[in-house]
């Protein structure tokens, strides 16, 4: 589905990225785990286009998604993201948070968008807070609103950039279980995360960022319970 080729960032003279070479295929659950700094929200923007790469390629479905005539919104629209802040609209309802890309940029009808934004908020437990504000909810709330209404643009993929860490420690089950929820129904997810039991559970692969690249990567057992490199070894050692 994703196939990245010789990917580097740079901000300036910092160098952050350099040579990152993999491939996602579709239903993959992948966690990205490492250091802070090492690199990961930044890995994850420059997939969804919210930083340019200072080199590489990256394909998605084999579209070149760096080509000057990419169509850059087709692709925003093929992969979600979810962030730490929820960024919801304050003013607007849950229901009306779900619908708006829908309708604006799907150019579905109103009811439709309706109703299946119904659906999303049943499945993430919000059903008796559709017609509430952002501010009426509670962080976990809040964070699986923002799930939903990711959701609903019907993403191939979904990018979470620590979608737990911004969170009272009581809410971080509930939005882990929406995640684990999907990870069942088959969606395809890159998710960092300081989550290690959930990371181990829920991943196809792991990939553990350090050293400006993806330093090691494996399954959950691999790297959580046989690392191989010295700097896996000792970042697993000390988190667990
Ligand atoms: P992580 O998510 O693993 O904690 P980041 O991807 O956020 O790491 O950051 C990696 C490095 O890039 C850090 O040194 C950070 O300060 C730097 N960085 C991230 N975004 C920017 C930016 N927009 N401008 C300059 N430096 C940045
Ligand atoms: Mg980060």
């Amino acid at each position: 589905m994703i196939t990245i080729k010789g990917l580097s960032k740079s901000f300036g003279e910092l160098s952050v990225l350099e040579n990152i070479n993999t491939e996602i295929k579709e239903g993959e659950v992948i966690s990205i785990i490492g250091p802070s700094g090492c690199g990961k929200s930044t890995f994850l923007r420059c997939i969804n286009l919210l930083e340019t790469p200072t080199t590489g390629e990256i394909s998605v479905d084999g579209q070149n998604i760096l080509a000057k005539n990419a169509d850059v919104s087709g692709l925003r629209q093929k992969m979600g993201m979810v962030f730490q802040s929820f960024n919801l609209f304050s003013h607007l309802m849950i229901i009306e948070n779900l619908m708006l890309g829908p309708v604006n940029l799907l150019k579905i009808p109103k009811q439709q968008a309706y109703d299946e934004g119904m659906r999303f908020l049943e499945m993430v437990g919000l059903k008796s807070k559709v017609y509430a504000f952002p501010d009426e909810l509670s962080g976990g709330q809040k964070q699986r609103a923002a799930i939903a209404r990711t959701l609903a643009m019907k993403p191939q993929i979904v990018l979470f950039d620590e979608p737990t860490s911004a969170l009272d420690p009581t809410m971080v089950s509930e939005v882990l279980g929406v995640i684990r929820k999907l990870a069942s129904n088959g969606l395809t997810m890159m998710i960092v995360t300081h989550e290690m039991k959930f990371a181990r559970d829920v991943s196809s692969r792991v990939f553990y960022m350090d050293e400006k690249g993806i330093y090691e990567e494996g399954s959950p057992e691999q790297i959580f319970d046989h690392p191989q490199k010295t700097k896996t070894r000792a970042f697993i050692k000390k988190i667990s």
